[in-house]
């Protein structure tokens, strides 16, 4: 089946269009920057030419309209109409705590997104732009919604609950959702793939390092923890978000900066982490070059930074007691052997030891174990493709929804 999955932030728009049968991409494409006085659309179809233009497209029913211009114009023949994609996928970021699993989109389902805004306010109102322009764009294929939140629903009680007046919780739902769920639930089942073993017998640390970052132990192929909280804010030391912080440290700061909420927003949103510690780039392959030339805050930030992820592997292995295997993922996770190497040095107490020329001969986009043969714990690096999680979820939505008039 030939499903469109589409990415939608508050100014740009992400599409793959993938086809389910063999799971191969046919295009995917990017339009940036909507809204301002040129936008950037980039096409890559599979095996041709790439494309880049600047355009003027004013909102996101406008770059909807360009995606499917580029994909169904003669020149290009990736479909020849509409009809021919039978379904579109949308990635949602929160699903707050109503969504377990992936659903057809109607009015209720908008309506339960749209009340997630006050958790996801930079999150949610693009995905639903792009909700509302895809459905306009192609009025009679079914839409569904497949939510990051939505594979960390598992979590017990214990591990989502922070030490606050429980009323919080019953009133505002302030608890942990966690995030990334798409990439840990793929990677996680690359996984159980790979070793052949049923995965209610298996633990698992997934550890997804982008631009934002998150780990989930993931205890029977169900995850039991993660790392990102209410919002994607917390965990990890990201590319430009801080990660854990005392609470207090915000109280002294407005006493001491007088800062308002919205610039405390962005401090620890868009000038933290990487970026704020290294005061050079958000960026890991920057912060890498630079410190090899000797700069001692960038090697700083990528100290924070690795030595964050192996706190969280050894909170996980004790919560968990043990695991048998740690997944590397995304951008940072897939690419880098450097961070690899300092997030699970001097584990082999914990059973974890890597071998450093697997480590070092890592291709890219193939899955591959660099742990040493004699290391109680595997250590795999396993891209990840969250757009191929979403085009399966539609899929199976939608042929679902063709056979039953109840869904
Ligand atoms: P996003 O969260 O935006 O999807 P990605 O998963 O694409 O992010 O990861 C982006 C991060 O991956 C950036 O910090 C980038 O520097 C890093 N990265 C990509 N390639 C490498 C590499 N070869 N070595 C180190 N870091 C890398």
């Amino acid at each position: 089946m030939l499903v469109l999955v589409i990415n939608c932030g508050s100014s740009s728009v992400k599409y793959d269009l993938i086809n389910t049968e063999d799971q191969t991409g046919l295009c995917r494409g990017l339009v940036e920057r909507i809204g301002a006085v040129t936008a950037i659309v980039k096409h890559e179809p599979t095996g041709q030419k790439k494309v880049k233009e600047t355009k003027t497209i004013q909102n996101h029913t406008e770059a909807l309209k360009e995606i499917l211009g580029f994909l169904l114009s003669p020149d290009s023949q990736i479909v020849k109409s509409a009809s021919d994609i039978k379904a579109v996928g949308h990635r949602v970021v929160h699903g707050s705590d109503m969504f377990k699993d992936s659903v057809l989109i109607d009015d209720d389902v908008k309506e339960a997104i749209e009340q997630a805004i006050d958790l996801a306010p930079l999150h949610n109102p693009p995905n639903l732009k792009g909700i509302e322009a895809a459905m306009e764009a192609l009025p009679d294929v079914p839409h569904v919604a497949v939510f990051d939140t939505a594979f960390h629903h598992s979590l017990p009680a214990k591990a989502y609950l922070y030490g606050i007046p429980n009323r919080l919780y019953r009133r505002y739902k302030i608890r942990k959702y966690g995030f990334h769920g798409t990439s840990h639930y793929y990677v996680s089942r690359q996984y159980y793939k790979l070793i052949l073993k049923d995965s209610k017998d298996t633990k698992v640390i997934s550890c997804h390092l982008g631009n934002g970052a998150s780990i989930a132990a993931i205890e029977g192929g169900q995850s039991v923890d993660t790392t990102m909280g209410f919002t994607p804010l917390s965990g990890l030391v990201m590319g430009t978000r801080s990660g854990d912080l005392d609470p207090s440290i915000l109280f002294y700061l407005v006493e001491k900066e007088e800062l308002p909420l919205s610039d405390l927003h962005a401090l620890l949103n868009r000038h933290s982490g990487l970026i704020g510690l290294s005061g050079y780039a958000a960026d890991m392959r920057d912060l890498i070059a630079e410190a090899e030339k000797g700069d001692r805050r960038c090697q700083q930030a990528i100290d924070v930074f690795t030595y964050k992820i192996k706190q969280y592997i050894g909170s996980y292995m004790a919560t968990m007691n043990g695991c048998d295997a740690i997944l590397f993922t995304a951008g940072i996770g897939e690419n880098s052997a450097l961070i690899r190497k300092k997030a699970v040095e001097n584990m082999e107490y914990l059973g974890i030891k890597l071998d450093d020329d697997r480590n070092n001969d890592v291709q890219p986009g193939e899955m591959t174990r660099i742990s040493a043969d004699d290391s109680k714990v595997d250590v795999y690096v396993v891209p990840t493709n969250e757009e191929l999680v979403i085009a399966i979820d539609a899929a199976k939505i939608a042929q679902a929804s063709a056979q039953s008039p109840w869904i």
